[in-house]
């Protein structure tokens, strides 16, 4: 049984068990409402107390029924009758009350909690707004400036906070249950406030909508739900609560069935199962408590910055004094600014760079849980440090590359206990980017690959694991929808369309502004090794733009024109000019058949990388492109758009 009942003297403790999270699925609203019945007709029973079972409440509604058309008894109902039960219901909160667990917590007469709770709405993380109530139910017990940071603004208030706010009644001390009892035994001493959707509210200035919309347009990013929470919530304090729940379910169930709250479920399961894949279930990580990265470069700085935000010791070693001081400058800026922008303390800024130590020669390394290597992309330098880090690493140290395109396999050749090696491939920014492919080589240990998740796990990243191909998953397909642009181009669609295009698709930046913003150069001397080679590697347009001198916004121009200091882009009659040669007379294609193009070269790579077991999944794909390469969120990732595409085809 989900939901369990004891009865102690005058009060009966209801306890929600659904492991892992306790979510609210049909069986939990089925036996609750049930319940709010027998209690009140029970002439033992004066109380009723709501709790978790575990460390959390109930992180929410079970997702998994979403998408199903919703069965009854339905929560908005179940949390009517709680509410209007003869026998008030306490809520006993510790940890995660998160979504319709906030919402049944809202439902109640009373809400006591421990320091570890934590309260949410994260419904717009999933395309959707609270469906029970919670848009109406909290502005009338916090007041609305407050609820309009927990319903569409993401704010999760912990136990403490709660308290200020009004949103629990009494902060207690563990063991949870006693405290409430004792609670409860009180309040049957006195009047029963309101229940929460009867209380007063008082109507703000319309500064506050104002300034609210404001904010929400500004963060959006092209999602829709944020808005409509808002506006739901705005709807009750303006035309009642009962409008407000009308409003507010109509709005949930029109959302709960868009392509964007699909696309946002598709990553959510994407995501939890990303970090326990199959194969590495049961196996133990090696211990990690100090890093050594080589190379303080982009990379090396960036991937020391995360490790130090996670709270490991780092060694970083370079070449020589100039290398270890720019490292050094470079990782105390982005703690400056992390700090500047209020995400750390002073104090945390300090500890940080204090788990720093810096050093040219290998020896620090002996002492190191795992090396990454960042240095220049080179195979002949990476063999060198790698045959430096096999003489002074301990044999059981982890050793990883953070190539892009070398084959691990060649830079790990000759490396004694080559079973301690893999690829861990992180994206720039790295202290950012939460992308990190891992490459393992058929040599890698089980316990290594199952070190590099357990990192991820711990810096914050999303893993995912990558087969050896050139450029992996993500860079590959990268060059693929990098080539799909040129060749929209060569058939004579303008520069500009086909950024705006994907703009409009939801990507911060098109395909030609970014790499004026990253720079030609590399992928030409990429293509110009190849050909070197004897490859054949046919002419594109980017090869005409770096022989010119244009290689992007450092050079003053690539695809488009800078001004001097500034980064936005300018149409460029020289570019147009330059790359003449290669391009067909002007033909006007519309932007939806651009994106359509572009998914469509994005998805077929896809299905190749997966045919050839490069990618264990779709949906890790799109992970891929999503936390790695601004994917907009809410399309779900390529692999999904394509399924999307099909299923409208059929
Ligand atoms: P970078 O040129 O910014 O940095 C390389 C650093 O390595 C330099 O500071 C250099 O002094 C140092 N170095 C070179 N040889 C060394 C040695 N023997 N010992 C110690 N230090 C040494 O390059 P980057 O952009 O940081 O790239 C590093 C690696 O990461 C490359 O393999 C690259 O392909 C990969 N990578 C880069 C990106 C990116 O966006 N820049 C993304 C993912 C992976």
């Amino acid at each position: 049984m989900s939901v369990n009942v004891e009865i102690e003297g005058e009060i009966a403790i209801v306890t929600i068990g659904n492991p892992p999270v306790n979510a609210v699925n049909r069986a939990v609203r089925e036996r609750l409402l049930a319940l709010a019945q027998e209690l009140d007709d029970n002439p033992d029973v004066r109380a009723v107390i709501l709790t978790g079972a575990g460390t959390l409440f109930v992180a929410g509604a079970d997702i998994a029924e979403f998408d199903r058309p919703a069965e009854p008894p339905f929560l908005p109902d179940v949390i009517a009758r709680i509410e209007r039960a003869v026998k008030p219901w306490i809520a006993a909160i510790r940890g995660a009350a998160f979504g319709g667990g906030l919402e049944l917590a809202l439902g109640c007469r009373f809400r006591v909690a421990t320091e570890s709770a934590r309260f949410a709405l994260p419904e717009i993380n999933l395309g959707i707004i609270p469906g029970a109530g919670g848009t109406q139910r909290l502005p009338r017990v916090i007041g609305v400036a407050d609820a309009i940071h927990i319903v569409a603004e993401n704010q999760t208030p912990g136990g403490a906070e709660a308290l200020k706010l009004g949103l629990v009644d009494a902060l207690v001390e563990e063991p949870l249950l006693p405290a409430a009892i004792a609670f409860a035994r009180n309040a049957l001493e006195h009047a029963l406030p309101s229940p929460s959707l009867d209380r007063p509210v008082s109507v703000p200035s319309p500064d506050v909508w104002a300034e609210a919309e404001d904010r929400i347009a500004a963060r959006a990013k092209g999602a829709a739900a944020p808005a409509r929470a808002l506006q739901a919530l705005r709807h009750g304090i303006e035309h009642g609560a009962e409008a407000g729940l009308a409003l507010e379910r109509s709005i949930f169930l029109e959302l709960r069935a868009t392509e964007e709250a699909a696309a946002l479920r598709h990553l959510f399961f994407a995501e939890r199962a990303a970090l326990r894949p199959a194969e590495i279930r049961g196996i133990n990580p090696r211990p990690i408590e100090t890093v050594a990265v080589v190379g303080g470069g982009t990379m090396g700085s960036g991937i020391a910055a995360a490790l130090l935000n996670a709270g490991l010791s780092v060694v970083l070693i370079e070449q020589d004094e100039a290398g270890v001081s720019r490292a050094r400058s470079t990782l105390a800026g982005i703690f400056d600014s992390s700090r500047r922008r209020g995400q750390i303390t002073d104090d945390q800024a300090s500890e940080r760079m204090a788990r720093l130590e810096t050093s040219i020669g290998y020896g620090a390394a002996a002492r190191c849980d795992l090396v990454i290597e960042a240095v220049f992309e080179d195979l002949a330098v990476k063999r060198s440090v790698f045959a430096e880090l096999g003489r002074v690493c301990r044999p059981d140290a982890v050793l990883a590359t953070n190539t892009s395109y070398i084959d691990p396999r060649l830079i790990a050749e000759g490396l004694p206990g080559p079973e301690r090696f893999l690829g861990l491939h992180f994206f720039s920014p790295a202290q950012v980017m939460k992308l990190l492919e891992i490459i393992p080589t058929p040599e890698t240990a089980p316990d290594v690959l199952a070190t590099g998740f357990d990192l991820a796990r711990r810096l914050g990243k999303i893993p995912v694991r990558s087969g050896i191909c050139d450029g992996f998953i993500g860079n590959r397909i990268l060059r693929r929808f990098r080539a799909e642009a040129e060749a929209l181009v060569c058939g004579g669609v303008a520069i500009a369309a086909v950024d705006a295009a994907m703009r409009g698709f939801g990507f911060a930046m098109g395909p030609f502004e970014m790499q004026d913003m990253a720079g030609l150069d590399i992928a030409f001397l990429y293509r110009e090794a190849a050909r070197s080679r004897g490859e054949d590697v046919p002419e594109i347009p980017g090869d005409l733009l770096v022989r010119a001198g244009r290689k992007g916004q450092k050079t003053g121009g690539g695809w488009y024109d800078y001004a001097a200091g500034d980064r936005r882009p300018q149409p460029s009659a020289a570019a147009e000019r330059i790359i003449v040669p290669l391009v067909s007379a002007r033909n006007d294609v519309a932007e939806e058949a651009i994106v359509a193009r572009l998914m469509a070269a994005m998805a077929q790579e896809g299905q190749l990388i997966l045919d050839e077991g490069i990618a264990a999944s779709a949906a890790d794909i799109d992970l891929v492109e999503v936390h790695g390469y601004g994917f907009p969120r809410r399309r779900g990732g390529p692999m999904f758009q394509a399924g999307r595409a099909s299923a409208d085809k059929t």
